[in-house]
């Protein structure tokens, strides 16, 4: 019998194909799994650390961690606030309760401890669905639930000296959103069980098919394998109507679509692209947008921290701090150095400006890839170290997005319709790779940087500064390499 965990849960919510491949063959799931477990762990932490506060807002929480799963039901019959509860049902739901405050006789009141800023309620983070998940497990167990409140930080919050958790944490009593779904919570979670412990279902083709790649997990491919390289759902911005319309005529390859099919331009480019093998460049258009860079080129990219519980005075949850930049300056003789700067305890940014003015200069573009983040940045930088406005309101006013000319003008489909530097990159320099690198994205770049500022060991200090700089020299030299081989059109 397979066990159903609340993060299983919500997994059968969005997809009980998924759940079901995972339950039954790990393995195979494994290979198609990317970057979405990291994301995962990173919830993980995140609750963990602001369940620190919510524990010091309550006397004497116990923490029952350490017991073996309903060994904590004996215990929770003295009233107080326990942590850790680990419960399961005779059908093999499990569920973890963060807060339990026991008002004995078996009453309870649950508390659901999020990273989040609100009470979500969207299909992929369904905190009321995840309650009464909770509910359910412990009313299985004899329990019977008073009330159940939601704790989340406060969106408000601003970090300024030590945290009190009466400003961070909001605490909103949700059991009457809670008792309005709990029966058919408690039917999806019978149906959920009986599902992933089939021992088969259909494994040629899901649900998804009918849907926008944003709404496709990991495993799409594994679900669907005689979806052709350049498929429909590669097309950039395509709707589900579409999508929908283009099944109807049974075309999954971009080529096969007729002509008479209405896309948009962009679409329509990728269309071409494919049929004559090439991209599709507007030259002209580069040339233009390229001629309005000043010498030196400043390639530059920031690495920032979202934590949810700021670290940082004058930031709030999950507000960017950056911590990192890398910098790549081309001379016009073509001459190219690199500097960098990864700051040694969190702290606020002011050691990373400084360093900023110390290697820009006062003339030539800076050149980022999504420019907007890094000048929504120094915006909120601006705000928060005046001493640095007129510095970075300069670079701002001097930054270049060097994804702008592949927003229209210059298109192939095997950027499969994206126009990141992760797919653009490949295509143009296929000899510079991230994937001979230790972190090959965004999502594991934020991991590894979160780990770096808790370590205390030298050596792992030293391996995880490497990798994160190594990583972030990446993004900015694989910018000026795309920039080179666009002068060569
Ligand atoms: S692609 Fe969609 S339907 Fe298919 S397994 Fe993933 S979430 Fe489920």
């Amino acid at each position: 019998m397979h066990k159903l965990t609340k993060t299983d849960f919500i997994q059968l919510l969005n997809c009980p194909q998924s759940l079901w491949l995972l339950k039954n063959k790990p393995e195979a799931y494994k290979e198609y799994e990317a970057e979405f477990s990291l994301f995962l762990q990173k919830l993980i932490r995140e609750g963990y650390e602001v369940e620190e506060y919510v524990t010091q807002m309550f006397k004497d929480v116990k923490d029952l961690e350490q017991l073996p799963t309903n060994k904590s039901l004996s215990v929770i019959n003295s009233p107080g606030f326990y942590s850790q509860v680990a419960l399961e049902t005779s059908e093999g739901v499990y569920a973890r309760l963060d807060l339990v405050e026991s008002l004995g006789d078996k009453v309870i009141d649950i508390y659901e401890i999020k990273s989040s800023t609100s009470i979500k309620k969207d299909k992929r983070h369904n905190h009321l669905k995840d309650i009464a998940f909770q509910k359910y497990v412990a009313q299985q167990n004899g329990l019977t639930v008073r009330d159940v409140i939601h704790v989340h930080l406060n969106k408000e919050f601003i970090k300024d000296g030590a945290i009190t958790p009466e400003h961070l944490l909001v605490l909103e009593n949700v059991n009457d959103a809670v008792v309005e779904i709990y029966d058919a919570t408690c039917e999806e979670i019978k149906i959920g069980t009986d599902f992933i412990n089939q021992d088969s279902i259909s494994e040629h083709a899901c649900d998804c098919l009918d849907k926008t790649s944003s709404n496709h997990c990991d495993t799409f491919r594994y679900f669907n394998r005689d979806i052709p390289t350049h498929s429909i759902y590669d097309l950039q911005r395509i709707n589900q109507k579409k999508i929908l319309e283009l099944r109807e005529l049974t075309v999954s390859d971009i080529t096969d679509i007729p002509t008479e099919y209405k896309l948009s331009p962009y679409q329509e480019l990728q269309q071409l692209s494919l049929q004559r093998g090439e991209p599709i460049i507007d030259k002209q258009e580069v040339k233009d947008a390229l001629s309005k860079l000043t010498f030196p080129l400043y390639f530059f990219d920031y690495e920032t921290l979202p934590f949810a519980v700021p670290r940082v005075n004058g930031y709030g949850p999950h507000q960017h701090t950056p911590v990192q930049f890398s910098l790549h300056i081309l001379e016009k003789n073509g001459s190219l150095e690199h500097r960098e700067y990864l700051a040694q305890m969190l702290e606020g940014p002011e050691k990373l400006l400084l360093k900023m003015q110390e290697y820009i200069g006062t003339t030539g573009s800076l050149v980022s890839w999504y420019a907007s983040f890094e000048i929504s940045k120094n915006r909120e930088m601006k705000e928060l170290y005046p001493e640095f406005a007129s510095f970075l309101t300069d670079i701002n006013n001097r930054t270049f997005d060097l994804m702008d000319p592949f927003r229209k003008d210059y298109v192939d489909a095997k950027f499969h319709g994206s126009n990141s530097i992760k797919s653009v990159l490949p295509v143009l320099v296929p000899e510079l790779s991230y994937k001979d690198l230790e972190i090959q994205g965004g999502t594991m770049a934020v991991d590894a940087a979160e780990r770096l500022y808790d370590m205390t060991d030298p050596n792992e200090i030293q391996e995880i500064r490497k990798a994160m700089l190594a990583y972030c020299e990446l993004d900015t030299l694989a910018m000026v390499k795309i920039y080179q081989k666009l002068l060569e059109i």
